[in-house]
């Protein structure tokens, strides 16, 4: 992972990613140290920079965050990370863990759990950085924290007419619909996740459950688990809680979809093809 020399530093806000004045999309592999010093020199003392081992190679990725309740200094913008994925992820091109979006999840992921895990959820002590593994460190009980990974389901349900079900939840933009997805549950299987979250939200059974891909989603901090698997029976009744609406769409008349770099967009897209 990460073989891309990102350049520079990333800086994170909440969800989004911060960037110099400019031109935005210049600025997505980073930029300097010097300059993220010197512009929130005010703040220093709420800058957190930090240093993540990149995965199999001997470079670091560099990156920092600010508290959202920070100003930024003038110029300066914030761009939702989602947003940030889908322009360097492009219109081609799938999840690539090895390229820059890798790098800009890793880094995201990591800049949320340093903010969430300031102190030892076991005795309260104030965590420190492990100093010989990329761990969290409890001085006063000896806990170690690893950063958090959550595995979540996401699922194309395919029909006998070669239909795929796309559902709008109530937390998408206006007209978007998306594939069936949610948290597996402690003690349950892949498989038993996708199959309960489907009945769950849109009301059907489904069979031959297949997994396809996997994509990092730190949005917190999920891990995402993309699968396939054909209706077995019953009709769509959304609901009505997540999901506002379920159809099953063919391939000329879908809606507006997922951005590109989501796992979500790349199972629509194979199944587009022909591919499942
Ligand atoms: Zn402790």
């Amino acid at each position: 992972m990460c073989d891309v020399d990102s350049g520079g530093i990333f800086l994170f806000q909440g969800s989004a990613m911060i960037l110099p004045p400019g031109d935005s999309e210049d600025h997505f592999r980073g930029f300097g140290r010097e300059l993220l010093e010197a512009s929130f020199a005010d703040a220093r003392a709420d800058l957190d920079i930090f240093e993540i081992p990149a995965l199999n190679s001997p470079a670091a990725i560099l990156a920092a965050s600010i508290p959202v309740s920070q100003p930024l200094p003038s110029g300066w913008q914030a761009v939702p990370v989602r947003q940030v994925l889908s322009a360097v992820c492009g219109e081609k091109t799938r999840y690539s863990g090895s390229g820059l979006s890798g790098c800009i999840l890793r880094a995201y992921h990591v800049a949320q759990w340093r903010r969430d895990s300031r102190f030892c959820g076991c005795c309260g002590g104030k965590n420190t950085d492990a100093p010989d593994e990329f761990a969290r460190l409890c001085p006063v009980c000896g806990r170690r924290e690893y950063p958090r990974i959550s595995p979540a389901v996401i699922t194309i349900i395919i029909n006998d007419r070669d239909e795929a079900l796309l559902a709008h939840n109530k937390k998408f933009s206006q007209g978007m619909y998306s594939l069936i997805a949610g948290f597996n549950e402690a003690g349950e299987s892949l498989e038993d996740t996708v199959a309960r979250e489907i009945l769950e939200e849109v009301g059907i059974e489904v069979r031959d459950i297949r997994y396809i891909t996997s994509q990092p989603w730190p949005f917190p901090n999920s891990l995402m688990l993309g699968f396939t698997c054909r209706h077995a029976g019953l009709s769509i009744r959304p609901d009505g809680i997540e999901i506002e609406d379920a159809r099953w769409f063919n391939r000329d008349n879908l809606p507006p979809l997922p951005g590109y770099g989501s796992v979500s967009r790349y199972l629509i897209e194979l199944w587009r093809k022909g591919d499942l």
